[in-house]
């Protein structure tokens, strides 16, 4: 008899891994498939990362021509993908002529190379984040991240980093010639899909402006159309210094990056940061067919479309449970009136729809950015049924105190 995945799983991996929930064995467009052959409609998309949904013909196709082709070929050597994408990138992000881009493998490393540019604007100054931020695991994306419970446990981090809260007035009294740098996420995904305060970027803009602070710009989770523009902070009529990118921009396979904007764009000079893996031809090929799709099959305006016929079809389900919904295009934060989003999540994937809970209160959507009104309709019946079956619980629960 072979060994349960679970105990498998418990007994070969790292303390630090939480237990899945499935065991996934294979997936196409916005549906994946369990082991035991139970499908599932997917709308996490490996957070915010399946942008075209799984098993898509144009990445498998360009996966698999750049693997036959070559690979990897370390940073003593160009490649073409990794230009193209490179430039690509500049054009989509509107940084142009005066942006450059570096590549790493994760949104962690994105962020290690944005704490090391901050530094390279003023070595012995402050970085601001926020309170209820996330930026990653690694020691330098930890230190930044506005969660004491992520970062205590590893103390000593990085120093010269201090969180504030995510308000205007918090931001004017902290700000000053004692910065190098402000990271804020446009919406936090992590703490329940929670944009920025109104005027907030560009308030923030001004204020960094002034103070010579460079504006760096998480999107790690709202970037490659999710939102409903290539990135978030499009939509606030602002351009930053630079913004750390990752997650969606190659459909899984592994990619993150810097882009600057301007004169950040010269902080860094030869050999101050690198990566092995970085901006490898694999990962670049893979990014090119994933952002040339996005385009050519207009997968931003769709998360836009698609974004708010669920916003509308969540409200229209009428269950008392929905307190809020926030977010922008397909990153969406459904905020409850009763702290019960494991719940209604684990309900949901009973019914075969894949959701997740950031927190007690909010449940987040991320669905692959291929989104039809065939996936839409059976995601409302799906969602409308967990919602129900959760409410009924919570009323049996109450009557029977
Ligand atoms: C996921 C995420 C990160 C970290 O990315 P990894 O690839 O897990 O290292 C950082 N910031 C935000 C906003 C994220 O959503």
């Amino acid at each position: 008899m072979t060994t349960p995945w679970k105990d498998r799983f418990a007994t070969a991996m790292m303390g630090s891994a939480p237990t899945p929930l499935l065991m996934l064995d294979h997936g196409e467009g916005c549906y994946v498939w369990d082991v035991d052959g139970t499908r599932y409609l997917d709308f996490l998309a490996g957070i915010a990362v399946n942008s075209l949904g799984h098993a898509h013909p144009v990445l498998v196709e360009a996966v698999t021509r750049q693997v036959s082709t070559i690979a990897h070929v370390s940073n003593y050597f160009a490649t073409a993908p990794q230009i193209e994408l490179a430039e690509r990138l500049r054009r989509i992000s509107g940084a142009g002529d005066r942006g450059r881009v570096y590549f790493g493998n994760s949104g962690a490393e994105a962020i290690e190379a944005a704490i090391k540019l901050a530094r390279r604007n003023g070595q012995h100054k402050k970085i601001i984040a926020l309170t209820n931020s996330f930026h990653g695991r690694t020691m330098g994306s930890v230190s930044l991240t506005g969660k004491p419970s992520l970062r205590e446990p590893f103390e000593p981090v990085v120093p010269g980093i201090v969180h504030i809260e995510s308000t205007i007035e918090a931001l004017e009294a902290a700000i000053g010639d004692d910065v190098s740098a402000l990271v804020v996420e446009p919406i936090k995904g992590e703490a329940g899909v929670v944009p920025l305060p109104d005027g907030y970027l560009e308030r923030a803009r001004e204020l960094t402006e002034q103070h010579g602070v460079l504006l760096i710009l998480d999107e790690i989770q709202t970037g490659a159309g999710r939102t409903g523009s290539w990135f978030a902070f499009q939509q606030h009529g602002i351009v930053p210094d630079a913004i750390a990118i990752a997650k969606g921009i190659a459909g899984g396979v592994p990619i993150g990056a810097l882009v600057t904007f301007g004169r950040a764009s010269d902080l860094f000079t030869v050999g101050q940061h690198g990566s092995t893996f970085g901006g490898n031809p694999l990962a670049t090929a893979a990014g090119n067919a994933v952002l040339g799709e996005i385009e050519s099959a207009g997968l931003v305006e769709n998360a836009a479309l698609r974004g708010s016929q669920l916003r509308d079809a969540i409200l229209a389900i009428g269950s008392p449970l929905v307190a809020e919904i926030r977010g922008a295009g397909l990153l969406i934060g459904v905020g409850l009136t009763e702290p019960v989003a494991a719940q209604v999540c684990a309900r949901a994937l009973e019914l075969g729809l894949i959701i997740n809970a950031p927190n007690d209160s909010s449940i987040r959507l991320a669905p692959p950015l291929i989104l039809g009104d065939a996936e839409v309709t059976l995601f409302i019946e799906l969602f409308t049924r967990a919602l129900a079956s959760t409410s009924a619980a919570l009323t049996t629960t109450e009557a029977s105190l």
